[in-house]
């Protein structure tokens, strides 16, 4: 009969990455999170061969203390929550502790950081999870994480990555879709020192809207940020705002539809079913409309504590926000259509 073991720390870290970290663009989601919650106002995102040699991520966010950056590597460590209780107020885009420690258990890892108030900067070097004691060096404040040689100790896992033409494509797709939800954020990112996004920050006054604009066209198209009907309701308990396409401008597949609860760029199948509702009687079947749609709840009202990689949400009061959804595009349209067929003023 087979003995039970308990698994050795490196191997239960390398099963735990699995969830975390299925390809590059799973670090670059995970590295800028970590930027956003920690206050960034300045992205940088650099990529080496789609990926398949070298990420990195550099921020001016608020850095990590040198006495915690070991912490920064250690599984289920996070300063974002202390109590369950938080998890019912969650307003980090993080919490579970298990992105760094993941991705270093699966690649070498450079951590740099330096918090504005400090000198210095201190950096952490991990092999595959090995980590070394930390070094001060000169590096302006924020943090830095550079991730190189993805799944080297996970021949296995290596096999299934992609061209780095794929690898990047992907990645390219997720930077746009997250510097929607965060405008007031400059984003630039490199692809083998090519400059390939170059998102300039909205002013905190003015502009915003041309900002998105912006950042709608290079995602949605030219046509999507020039046509696209605004929406912005409040109901008791949520806030649903965003741009919807007008039925003009549907398309034959549904890869233009973005999602965001509370910041958190998600699928939902409760939200698709919403949309397919309100568009029922204005698009023939098969068609599809690009939207993209922010939702903000009390945070006690949705649950992101539902798989790893945090792509997914459960709404406590999944109703309500169908209803929402439904009643605010059918709405939304019908007064769309309107404003298309007034005459124009005399
Ligand atoms: P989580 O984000 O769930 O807390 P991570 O493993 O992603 O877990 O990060 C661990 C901790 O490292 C975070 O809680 C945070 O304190 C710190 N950290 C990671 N990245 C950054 C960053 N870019 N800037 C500041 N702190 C960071
Ligand atoms: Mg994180």
């Amino acid at each position: 009969m087979p003995r039970i073991q308990p698994l050795p720390q490196h191997l239960i870290s390398q099963i735990a990455a699995g969830e975390v970290v299925e390809r590059p663009v799973s670090v670059i989601k995970e590295l800028i999170e970590n930027s956003l919650d920690a206050g960034a106002r300045l992205l940088e995102i650099d990529i080496t061969h789609g990926g398949l040699k070298q990420l990195r991520v550099r921020d001016d966010g608020c850095g990590i203390d040198a006495a915690d950056l070991p912490l920064a590597l250690a599984r289920h460590a996070t300063s974002k929550i202390t109590t369950a209780d938080d998890l019912e107020a969650l307003h980090t885009l993080g919490f579970r502790g298990e992105a760094l420690p993941c991705i270093a258990a699966v690649s070498r890892l450079k951590l740099i950081s330096r918090p504005p108030e400090a000198a210095l900067a201190w950096s952490l070097v991990s092999n595959g999870g090995d980590v070394t004691s930390p070094q001060p060096l000169a590096h302006p404040p924020g943090t830095c994480v550079e991730v190189t040689d993805l799944f080297f100790n996970l021949p296995a896992r290596r096999k299934f990555l992609r061209t780095a033409a794929t690898e990047f494509g992907h990645i390219e797709q997720l930077v746009r879709q997250l510097a929607l939800a965060t405008p007031s954020v400059a984003v630039r990112l490199s692809h083998n020192q090519r400059l390939v996004v170059n998102l300039p920050a909205a002013p905190a006054d003015a502009a915003a809207d041309q900002i998105l604009t912006a950042r709608h066209a290079a995602l949605l198209g030219e046509d999507f940020a020039a046509q696209a009907l605004a929406l912005d309701v409040h109901s008791a308990n949520a806030h649903l705002h965003g741009w919807i396409a007008p039925a003009t401008l549907s398309r034959a597949q549904g890869d233009r539809q973005f999602l965001f609860v509370n910041g958190r760029i998600v699928t939902d199948r409760l939200v698709n079913h919403a949309v397919r509702l309100a568009y029922q009687d204005v698009l023939p079947h098969g068609r599809y409309p690009a939207f993209v749609l922010f939702l903000e709840l009390p945070p006690r009202l949705v649950d992101v504590n539902v798989h790893p990689s945090k792509r997914e949400v459960r709404f406590r009061e999944g109703r309500q926000v169908h209803d929402l959804i439904v009643q605010t595009i059918t709405q939304r349209l019908a007064s769309g259509r309107l404003a298309g067929y007034a005459p124009p003023p005399s």
